[in-house]
């Protein structure tokens, strides 16, 4: 608790009267904590994959000095490419965020069919992974969107379902046409989510706290995820039963144009 204000004293210096404002500041208190734990992990996150990047370069310039097993070489650019991938997709993350704090995320909308889109996506997943994803629903739907942020939804939705439910190995990923929307939904039968933890999900830089420690994440996947499906005029949610899996879904209206 904060309290703001003046006490006025009567002549034997006991107060008489408190004028001002009692601020609770238990939630400013957790949003700040939020914050300095984030650039911990933030920088953290950061620091691993250059670690690895300049360890795959020094280990590049004596191959390259010592005409090295091409092999190798490859080996290694490939290590490094894989390093600043994961470097670059966090700094997009950083700077999708500021841009949605500055009110500046601009959608770029065109017509598209979604329904490609998941499987292509889907094609990804399968071919860099090692889940069954198995894809239902209708296939041929044209929607008036931006194509990357909404494939960054999927995207985030099929690696989390990939990320956090490692043993399940299936993920069904369904699209479905209804009156009005579109609606795509990722169920992985992973550990699933408490209950308690379900609001805060889409908040910024929030991590489950059993998960957070096990998996690499900056926490802003659903928060940018939810920005972009909001930001289009859809809905994003979740249903999990703890132990059972989760079924993440987001919708996007489909008569805009
Ligand atoms: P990140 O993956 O970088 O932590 P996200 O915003 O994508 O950030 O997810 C926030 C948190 O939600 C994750 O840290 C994880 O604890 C939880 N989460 C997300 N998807 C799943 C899932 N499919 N199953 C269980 N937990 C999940």
């Amino acid at each position: 608790i904060r309290v703001q204000g003046k006490i006025y004293y009567n002549s034997e210096e006991t107060p008489v009267r408190i004028l001002g404002t009692v601020l609770d500041i238990t939630e400013f208190k957790r949003l700040q904590q939020q914050k300095d734990d984030f650039i911990s992990v933030a920088s953290h996150e950061l620091k691993t994959p250059m670690t690895s990047l300049k360890a795959s370069i020094q280990i590049l310039d004596k191959l390259i000095k010592t005409n090295g097993n091409p092999d190798k070489v490859t080996q290694f650019i490939d290590k490094a490419n894989t390093s600043l991938s994961k470097m670059q997709h966090l700094i997009e993350s950083l700077l999708n965020v500021s841009k949605i704090s500055a009110g500046q995320l601009a959608l770029n909308k065109t017509n598209f069919n979604i329904g490609e889109m998941v499987n292509e996506s889907c094609d990804y997943i399968r071919i860099t992974g090692e889940h069954v994803l198995i894809l239902k629903g209708d296939a041929d739907i044209e929607i008036y969107a931006d194509r990357s942020k909404i494939e960054q939804v999927i995207v985030n939705l099929i690696n989390n379902a990939v990320k956090y439910a490692p043993l399940s190995r299936k993920i069904v990923v369904e699209i479905k046409k209804r009156e009005r929307s579109v609606k795509i939904s990722v169920q992985d039968f992973g550990e699933g989510i408490a209950y308690d933890k379900i609001p805060h999900l889409f908040e910024r830089y929030y991590r489950v706290d059993s998960t957070g420690l096990q998996y690499s994440g900056l926490g802003l996947g659903l928060y940018i995820s939810a920005e972009i499906v909001e930001r289009h005029g859809g809905k994003i949610g979740v249903n999990s039963d703890a132990g059972k899996g989760s079924t993440f879904w987001f919708t996007i209206p489909l008569q805009e144009n």
